[in-house]
C-alpha cells in the first residue's frame, strides 16, 4: 500500500505549504498524474481517496479512462500537448484540458463540444521560457488569446498552466510560478471574469511546495505518488 502512504504524505506536505503561504488547503487541488501507470495503481489511489487524475496522451487515455466507467465521480485531466487531429477524442474522454496553447486548437475544441453537447473546462498553457517546454502560448500576447478563448461558446476558460524548466533547487523555480500568477492577475484586472475559476496549474513532484507558496491551485503530481516511471 505504498501508494496510499505516499498520498497521505503528499496531502500533509500540501497542507504545510499552504499554511506557510497563509492559504487554506481547500484552495489546492491534488491532481494525480497517472501516465504510464496501470489500472491497479490508479485503483489504489482511488481507494486512498483521490478522484482527480491527469494523463498526458490521448492514446494512452483511450483505454484507461473508459475502464473506470464503473467508478463514478472521477475527473480526468489532459495535461500533455494536444494535436488538433485528436481534439475530438480528447473532448470525449476528458473533463479538463490544461494544454490549450492556440486559438486554433481552442476553436476546434469548442466546435466539438457544441457538436457532442459537452462543456469542458480548459486552461491556457503558457511557455515561460523553459527550454524543455516546446509548447505553450507566448506570454506577450496572452491578454488577446485569453480574451478570445473566453468568448468561445463550447468551452469554459478557467485559468492558466505552465511547465517551468527543471531546476535542481525548487526555490529557483519560484520566479516562474510567480510570473504565472502575475499574468493571471493582470488578465483578470484587464478583463474581469475572463479566467473563470482563475486556476493556476503549476508544480510537480519536486517543486509543488514552491508552487503552492506562489499561489498554485492545482498541483500535478506523478512520481511522488506512484513511484518512478519506466522510460517509454
Ligand atoms: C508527468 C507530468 C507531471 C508529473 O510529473 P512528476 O514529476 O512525476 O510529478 C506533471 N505535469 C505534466 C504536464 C506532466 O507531463
Amino acid at each position: 500500500m505504498y501508494i496510499a502512504r505516499n498520498i497521505e504524505r503528499i496531502i500533509e506536505r500540501i497542507a504545510r505549504a499552504a499554511a506557510l503561504a497563509g492559504r487554506s488547503t481547500d484552495e489546492v487541488t491534488l491532481l494525480a498524474i497517472s501516465k504510464t501507470f496501470d489500472r491497479e495503481a490508479i485503483s489504489q489511489a482511488i481507494d486512498a481517496g483521490l478522484t482527480k487524475f491527469g494523463e498526458n496522451r490521448v492514446q494512452e487515455a483511450e483505454t484507461k479512462i473508459p475502464s473506470f466507467a464503473g467508478r463514478p465521480g472521477l475527473e480526468w485531466h489532459l495535461v500533455g500537448h494536444l494535436q488538433s487531429n485528436k481534439a475530438r477524442r480528447a473532448v470525449e474522454l476528458f473533463d479538463i484540458i490544461h494544454s490549450v496553447d492556440s486559438y486554433r486548437l481552442a476553436e476546434r475544441l469548442s466546435r466539438t463540444c457544441l457538436e457532442i453537447q459537452k462543456k469542458i473546462s480548459v486552461l491556457i498553457q503558457i511557455d515561460l521560457g523553459g527550454e524543455e517546454t516546446k509548447f505553450g502560448a507566448d506570454p506577450n500576447t496572452i491578454q488577446e488569446l485569453a480574451g478570445s478563448i473566453s468568448q468561445l461558446p463550447g468551452l469554459q476558460l478557467d485559468g492558466l498552466m505552465t511547465i517551468p524548466p527543471f531546476l535542481e533547487n525548487p526555490d529557483d523555480v519560484r520566479p516562474f510560478f510567480a510570473r504565472l500568477r502575475e499574468l493571471r492577475d493582470s488578465i483578470e484586472a484587464a478583463q474581469p471574469g475572463c479566467l473563470g475559476r482563475r486556476h493556476l496549474s503549476m508544480g510537480m513532484s519536486h517543486d509543488f511546495e514552491a508552487a503552492i507558496r506562489e499561489g498554485a491551485t492545482i498541483v500535478r503530481i506523478g512520481t511522488a505518488i506512484f513511484g518512478s516511471r519506466r522510460n517509454l
